[in-house]
């Protein structure tokens, strides 16, 4: 191979070690796993909200963000459920551009692994620490994902990653809700086979081990909008979208048939303003149809404390290097306004 092994890093339960989950750590994840459980299971009606930058790029701003919301949370707790967007490995497009904290701990300096495993381990425990709140997280490489699948309290499995083997049997070990993408290209059939790989027990590979994993009941769909042949992007929101979702779910046998819907990403065409009328949109399509409202269980909303993005290097406090977001204000207004149409 042509491929510099530099230094082998210390494997999950090393660095587990180093770094444990406090008792209160620990607690705070139990409590918003059963809530997302009993949500998904459609034993609580609230709806979830996974919300926060498309990047994790820096402690501080995450911190600061995710005390925001963990404010807003008390105050709409009958309502709705927030589980902060800590995105800490990011696909890219074309390969080019910030893969996220764990291989830049630092966005304008080299990657550097270990410091970055370590890095979104001690982000994530903090996050949890001071706002109680449970995270999302993308699983974007299936072997890492133990170095902090005690913390996670949702999975996603992102557009470019979801017809991928290793994901999917990996997210059928996974003890809690996985959030399949449809894949960038739209074919919703990519997305149900994936779910359905994911609810089953699989034997495999992982990290050098023969493994079994149980399946994972609690994995779902993400509609996350699609580009076509040109690279023009197309909505899968719209009311015709879930009646779609409900049949290709009524088809074949799936444990708690379940939808997040991401409002950004191919949904917004990366308008990021769009976020408001298009979730504004779904909640009309859950009060007129029953059978949708129990489907759309929760959205996905790229959010942080400014609008828009930023290039790296521009040094703005609170704005996206990554995908344009919400800003604070108006994803507070969203968040109020969400919680009195629940
Ligand atoms: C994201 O959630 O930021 C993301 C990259 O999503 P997708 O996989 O849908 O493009
Ligand atoms: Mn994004």
């Amino acid at each position: 191979m042509n491929m510099l092994f530099e230094r082998k890093l210390a494997i999950p339960m090393e660095v587990k070690e180093m770094y444990p989950l406090t008792a209160g750590v620990s607690d705070a994840v139990e409590k918003t796993r059963s809530a997302l459980a009993a949500v998904m299971e459609g034993r609580d009606d609230r709806l979830v909200l996974i919300i926060g930058p498309c990047s994790a790029d820096r402690e501080d701003a995450v911190l600061d963000y995710a005390s925001r919301l963990a404010e807003i949370q008390e105050k709409v707790k009958d309502k709705l459920l927030l589980v902060p967007r800590v995105y800490t490995n990011k696909p890219r497009t074309t390969g080019e551009g910030y893969m996220g904290m764990l291989h830049q701990p630092d966005p304008e300096a080299k990657p550097d692994m270990f410091k970055g495993i370590v890095s979104i381990r001690q982000m994530h425990m903090r996050v949890v620490k001071e706002t109680g709140l449970g995270c999302a997280d993308e699983m974007l490489y299936p072997e890492n994902y133990k170095y902090i699948d005690d913390i996670l309290c949702y999975v996603a499995v992102g557009a470019r990653s979801v017809e991928d083997q290793q994901h999917r049997l990996t997210a059928s070990g996974i003890e809690v809700p996985v959030g399949m993408k449809n894949p960038t290209g739209g074919d919703l059939s990519v997305m149900m086979n994936a779910i359905t790989a994911a609810q089953h027990p699989h034997t495999f590979i992982y990290r050098g081990w023969e493994a079994h994993s149980q399946g994972n009941p609690l994995a779902h769909a993400i509609l996350r909008g699609y580009v076509d042949k040109r690279g023009v992007s197309h909505p899968n929101y719209h009311y015709e979208d879930l009646m779609l979702l409900l049949q290709l779910y009524a088809e074949k046998s799936y444990m708690n048939p379940a939808c997040v819907v991401d409002l950004n990403h191919s949904n917004s065409g990366k308008k990021p303003l769009e976020q408001v009328r298009i979730a504004r949109e779904i909640m009309q399509s859950r009060a007129y149809n029953s059978d949708v409202r129990r489907l759309v269980k929760g959205l996905m909303i790229e959010s942080y404390i400014e609008d828009g993005a930023q290039k790296i290097g521009e040094g703005i406090y609170g704005k996206s290097i990554t995908d344009p977001c919400l800003g604070w204000e108006k994803s507070e207004r969203l968040i109020l306004d969400l919680a009195d149409m629940v």
